[in-house]
Formats: structure tokens, C-alpha cells, sequence
């Protein structure tokens, strides 16, 4: 038997973390199965469907490096991989439901069904659907169908009984009948549901394995019911416990949780974010931590998957994230952070390659770029408490005296270089009874008005150039003796 698993999206917005997780291990299982894994788009609610999603759908899964063997764009043997360009598919098979008991056209029209819901409720009764239209003899059933009146196709849920099926992860999940609604297998459209078409295409496309969200573990007996009316084997069913925000509810979308697209522009590693979302709810049973998508194919394993919720943890997220950055070779973080120093530095004149050296074990995530390199732009507001530092030993009057030295013999120095700057500042110092620290944290404080900078006082003096260094180095001093 060859392992096929699907990712079977429906193309609702963004693909969303939850989501990328459910298509990373159900790529991960297939993979390490030598099998096949396959896209297929759920667009049967028409109503819920977001232009562009689809196209998002497939650079997501290609942004994340989960090639799919089968899919919409890039075929396979059982495509149709659209559920809408499947449309015809699924009518004739509820015609053999319909043809077996297992399912029934239903004629009620929303008014009917309003009004009965209501009494329902009324009378403090849960509401499902009282099988009105079962009632219908067949061959009239047939003939209101054939003459154009508007009919959905209901699944016949027995009255008495059990349905189940087992899961690879819950093991054993069952629900009286009794409980479970006739739901609409086919709609007025003509399209199938969800319920249905799930069933159909997971048959047809010889799906093995289905991992999805547990939203649809309590629904799952029921479409074991249409595996049997039918006489098919379902797939094994492994149900994924959901990606929490926090304690008390879902990462979603629409609380403002992050997308893979919205990591991906924040300035998250595309690396970090697969190896921080494979750990999400799934543990290889040993203590490492970091795996690229080949080692987690290796390593995958559903013994590893938890039952328990996994909490979206933003500061492992960062944690796995500064790894990255740090490990990655020094060429491809210049080429990355090349953008975000431009969005501040664009036009300054600075050396990006020197700023990169500095930037590059301090770079948590890139968007936070930006602002630790503004000041190389622009010398940020400061107070001359900034000049006070008790570890440094200085004060106002030593920064004072320590910028006033450091000036001239800045404007004199003949070679503007990292180097020579340190020389120079480190001479003027003990030549003048000053503590290292003493000239380089006025200095440094002088030329980036913050106390905290990537990079010291040399490093900074030479990426702004001589000229900016000064007209800073005199800002400072004029700030000093007004103080
Ligand atoms: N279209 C469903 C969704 O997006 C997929 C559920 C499944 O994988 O069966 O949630």
C-alpha cells in the first residue's frame, strides 16, 4: 500500500498557523512513508471563499518548502484537485445513497424549516432535522427531483444505534445516533458539502491517511457511516489537537494572530518558523531541538503527537528564530537584512557589510531592524543623563572633558578608519588619565544618543564618517555645557 495524504484547505483567507501545521505533518507522514501528498482545494461553500485565497494557498505551501506530489497546480492522476471542477462528481454517488436508504432528497424550504426550529426551540427541544421529507415515497421523491423543484440531498442517520470509528490519536470515538443530524450530503446548488465531499474525494483520490483538525473529530462517525453505506475502507484518521493562543482559546486570524505570510514579511526565518510549528504539538522523543524539514521527515512519527493543546509560544518562536539568524552564513544574512537597513538607511552612505557584522547575533527577528539601526540615520533625541554611567565612571564633567579632547584629534586624524579611531581614542585617554571607558561611553554616547547600540564607539564613528561623527561629537559637547 502506498501512503497518500492530502492537505485539503478550504480557501477561506490566509493560510493560518494552525493550518500550516496540519499540511507540515501531513507532508512529514506521507514523506516518511515514502508516499504521496497531495493539495486538494475545498471551495464547495462558495460563500466562504476569498479571491486570490487559492493562489495564497499554493505560494504558502511553496514559500514553506512542502512540495506537493498531486494538486491543482501541478496535476496528478486524480485531479480534478478543485472540489468545485468536481462537480459533477458527487450526485451520482448520493444517488446511491439515495438508492440504498443511506440518504434522502429533502424538498423543506427555509421558511418550513425556520418555523420548525423555532417551535423546536420553543418547546426547549435541541433542534435537528425531523426527517419531514423521509417520509416522501421514493418514486415521488424521484419525480419532484426530476421536475426542477429545488431539493438538497440529506444523509439518513438511523434512529437507534452507535456510530464510530477509530483514531489513530483518541483511539475509539463514538456517538449515539440518536444525536447526530441528517445533514445536507448535496445542496440546492448542486454542490456537495464538506461533509460529503470529503468522504467522496478522500475515496476517490485513494487517500490512506487523513490528518486534520479535532473540529472534525465529533463529525468523523458520521462520515464512517457513509464509508459503510457505500461498502468503502475509510483512510486511518489521525485528528491534530488545536494551536491555542493562550490557555482559553484558538490562535486565529481574527484576534490578530499571525499568518505564515504575516512571519514570513515580519522576519521570520522560513526554517525557524517549520521547525518552531513542527514542535508544536509534536515531540520526536528525545531532546533535540533543531531539525530541518529532511531531519523532521526522518524523525516524524506519530507516537510523538500530543493529545494536549499546544500554546503558540511567540518567545520560543523568537528564541528559534535568533538561532537561526545567528547559524545562517553571513552572506545570506546580509542579503536579508539588506532591505530592512534600507527602509532606514536608504541613501546614508553607510557600509552594510560592516553593519551586518554587527547586526547579525543581535538580529532577533528582522523587522526589529529597523529600529536598532535608526540612529545611524538620524541622531535620536537624548538627555545628558545618557553621559552618566557609574560602572564607566563617568558624569557630565568627565563626558564633557573626554568629548572635548576627542574632537580635534578626530578632525586631525589622518586615516578614518575603525582602527585608527580606536588608536587614537584609547591614547588620547591614557595620555589624559582617563579610563578606556571613560572616552568610549561618552563618545559612543555622543554619536548614537542611546545607550545601547550594535557596535562601540569606533564601529559607530566610522559607519557615520567623519563628518557626522563630529557634527554629533558637537551637538554633544554644546548639550554638555548647557547642562
Ligand atoms: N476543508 C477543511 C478545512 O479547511 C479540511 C478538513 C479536512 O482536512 O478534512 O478545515
Amino acid at each position: 500500500m502506498t501512503v497518500r495524504t492530502r492537505f485539503a484547505p478550504s480557501p477561506t483567507g490566509y493560510l493560518h498557523l494552525g493550518g500550516l501545521r496540519t499540511a507540515l505533518y501531513t507532508y512529514l507522514f506521507a514523506k516518511k512513508n515514502g508516499g504521496k501528498f497531495i493539495l486538494r482545494i475545498e471551495d464547495t461553500d462558495q460563500e466562504r471563499e476569498v479571491p486570490g485565497a487559492v493562489e495564497l494557498i499554493y505560494k504558502s505551501l511553496r514559500e514553506a518548502g512542502l512540495a506537493y506530489d498531486e494538486g491543482p497546480d501541478v496535476g496528478g492522476d486524480y485531479g480534478p484537485y478543485i472540489q468545485t471542477q468536481r462537480r459533477d462528481t458527487y450526485l451520482p454517488y448520493a444517488m446511491q445513497l439515495v438508492e440504498s436508504g443511506a440518504a434522502y432528497p429533502c424538498f423543506c424550504t427555509k421558511e418550513e424549516l425556520q418555523a420548525r426550529r423555532d417551535a423546536a426551540t420553543a418547546r426547549g427541544e435541541q433542534w435537528k432535522y425531523d426527517k419531514h421529507c423521509l417520509n416522501i415515497p421514493k418514486d415521488e421523491a424521484l419525480r419532484r427531483m426530476q421536475s426542477g423543484e429545488p431539493f438538497v440531498i440529506r444523509q439518513n442517520i438511523p434512529l437507534t444505534g452507535t456510530a464510530s470509528f477509530d483514531d489513530a490519536l483518541y483511539g475509539h470515538v463514538e456517538a449515539p445516533c440518536d444525536t447526530l443530524d441528517d445533514n445536507v450530503l448535496i445542496k440546492a446548488d448542486g454542490l456537495p458539502t464538506y461533509n460529503f465531499a470529503n468522504v467522496i474525494d478522500d475515496h476517490l483520490m485513494g487517500i490512506t491517511h487523513v490528518m486534520r483538525g479535532t473540529e472534525y473529530l465529533s463529525s468523523a462517525p458520521k462520515y464512517n457511516l457513509l464509508y459503510e453505506a457505500f461498502g468503502w475502507q475509510p483512510p486511518v484518521y489521525i485528528h491534530l489537537s488545536p494551536v491555542m493562543k493562550d490557555a482559553t482559546r484558538k490562535l486565529s486570524k481574527r484576534y490578530g494572530d499571525p499568518s505564515f505570510e504575516d512571519l514570513l514579511a515580519q522576519g521570520y526565518v522560513r526554517d525557524a518558523i517549520i521547525n518552531f510549528i513542527a514542535l508544536l504539538g509534536w515531540s520526536p522523543g528525545d531532546e533535540r531541538e533543531f531539525f530541518t524539514l529532511q531531519e523532521l521527515v526522518e524523525a516524524f512519527d506519530l507516537k510523538g503527537l500530543s493529545k494536549a493543546p499546544a500554546i503558540f509560544n511567540t518567545e520560543k518562536l523568537v528564541w528559534f528564530n535568533h538561532e537561526y539568524i545567528t547559524r545562517m552564513p553571513f552572506e545570506d544574512y546580509l542579503a536579508m537584512a539588506t532591505p530592512w537597513f534600507d527602509r532606514v538607511l536608504a541613501g546614508k552612505g553607510i557600509d552594510y557589510r560592516r553593519l551586518a557584522e554587527l547586526m547579525h547575533t543581535r538580529t532577533e527577528v528582522f523587522d526589529r531592524v529597523p529600529d536598532m539601526v535608526r540612529f545611524l540615520a538620524e541622531l535620536p533625541a537624548y538627555g545628558t543623563e545618557l553621559y552618566t554611567h557609574k560602572k564607566m565612571k563617568t558624569d557630565s564633567a568627565v563626558a564633557l572633558r573626554a568629548l572635548e579632547l576627542a574632537r580635534p584629534a578626530l578632525a586631525a586624524l589622518e586615516n578614518f578608519s575603525e582602527e585608527a579611531v580606536k588608536d587614537l581614542l584609547m591614547t588620547l585617554a591614557a595620555e589624559n588619565g582617563l579610563k578606556t571607558g571613560q572616552m568610549m561611553w561618552p563618545v559612543r554616547t555622543a554619536l548614537s544618543g542611546q545607550a545601547s547600540t550594535p557596535g562601540g564607539a569606533t564601529e559607530i564613528a566610522y559607519l557615520l564618517g567623519r563628518e557626522e561623527s563630529l557634527s554629533r561629537i558637537d551637538k554633544g559637547i554644546e548639550m554638555l555645557k548647557n547642562a
